[in-house]
This record gives structure tokens, sequence and C-alpha cells, in this order.
């Protein structure tokens, strides 16, 4: 048996300080899991139940260079399209009814990504209640820089994130604030889906999401971790 066309290539993210590629499966992103972004997105700050959406795997823009440049083109079908950075978290293996306190041994690593929305299409998915995909699974969506091995990083569970927008800082958060932790997130999801190897978590954004307008050059960071660099074109 062999394909009857050439199959697309496998999406992947490079690995810091190597021509290694991590493959992936699939995407999982959280929504509101800091407080402050939710009150800022109008919405209770208390511990409710996560909840989650997918990106496609072929929707992230990997770095380009060590410097995690790369191009982001405005999306079509939006004039409100906004940046949210995010820590990413890469699962070596997987499975399901993972309990929180094995949850760790499943990280490969970790990198930042940003979370780019189509806040004009998600605030009309919301309002009639449809799906989110056309707001968050499209072309290029979903940039990432370099992904480090756990075993370089350990857990990374407090440390500066932030964000800024030609220069001017415009998220600033700490990953102590996040509201559902990893090992709790890996725990919870693993109860929805069997997790598997090549599988990234977004694990939500701060609070000081706004637009992004042709020629806008994003920055992005987290404390211990390569940066990422996206022009928008
Ligand atoms: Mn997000």
């Amino acid at each position: 048996m062999d394909y009857v066309i050439t199959p697309p290539a496998i999406p992947a993210v490079v690995v810091a300080g190597s021509e290694n590629l991590f493959p992936l499966h699939r995407v999982y992103c959280v929504g509101r899991n800091y407080a402050d972004h939710a009150i800022e997105m109008g919405h209770d700050p208390s511990r409710e139940d996560p909840f989650f959406f997918k990106k496609s795997p072929d929707n992230l823009l990997a770095s380009s260079n060590q410097d995690g440049g790369n191009i982001f083109p405005y999306p079509s079908e939006s004039q409100d399209v906004h940046y949210e950075i995010e820590l990413v978290v890469a699962l070596s293996d997987g499975g399901s009814q993972i309990p929180v306190d094995k949850a760790l041994d499943h990280i490969w690593g970790f990198a930042v990504g940003i979370d780019m929305t189509r806040r004009d299409l998600q605030a009309e998915a919301k309002k009639t209640g449809r799906p989110w995909d056309t707001a968050k699974a499209f072309d290029h969506s979903a940039p990432i820089g370099r992904l480090h091995p756990i075993s370089e990083t350990g857990i990374m569970n407090t440390g500066r994130i932030w964000l800024a927008l030609n220069g001017d800082i415009r998220q600033d958060g700490n990953l102590n604030q996040l509201i559902w932790k990893i090992p709790e997130l890996i725990s919870y999801l693993s109860q929805l889906f069997t997790l598997k190897t090549g599988d990234l978590i977004f694990t939500g954004t701060p609070s000081g999401v706004g637009p992004v307008m042709k020629g806008d050059v994003l920055v992005g960071g987290i404390d211990g971790i390569s940066g990422i660099k996206v022009t928008v074109s």
C-alpha cells in the first residue's frame, strides 16, 4: 500500500540550540487561565473548571532563526486581530486519566507562543454560541519560539511572561499567576482526550491583550527560555 498523493510534511518546533525538531500531534489551548485576563475580558476570575479549544498543528508559525523572528501575515476576514503571549508545554508522551502527581512525567519541554486571535470573530461566536475555530485556528495563528527540554528548565511554574508591541510592554505577568497549574491542565485534558506524543498545550495569557496592525513588531518572552519576535505584514 502507498499513499495516493504525497503526504504533507509533519509540522514541527525547533529545539533550542540544535537543528532538532519536535514533531507535532495536536495543539490544545486553555481559555481564561490568568485572573487579570479573565477580568479584562468581562468574566468572573474565580476558579471555574478550565475550558479548552484547539488549533491545528499546521497553524504553527515556527521561528525561522535563533532570534525567533518570523512574519505573521495579517489574516483575512478580520479587523481586530489580537496577540496573547502564552507559555507552551510540549508533551513527550501521553495517556488518559493522568493523575496530577504524575503529570510532570509527560512533559518534554517548554516554549513561548502567541495565541493570535481574530477577536471580532470570537466575539461574534460567543454571542451566537458558535465554535471558536475561525477566531482561533487560522493559518499562522500560533507563532512559537524555540523549544527547551524540561531537563534544562525544570518545571516552569514561576517566572516573568511578557510581550512588547513596537517596544512598549503591553503584557507583563508571572507564570505563578496561572489559575490552573500545568500538572492540573495535563490531568484535566487527559480526562477529555487521550494525550499523545507531540501534543502542545497553550496555557493561557495574562492581561494586556490588544490588537495588531500591519507593520507592528511583537517581541515576547518568558524567563529562562528563548524569546519570540513576530512582524505583522
Ligand atoms: Mn489564549
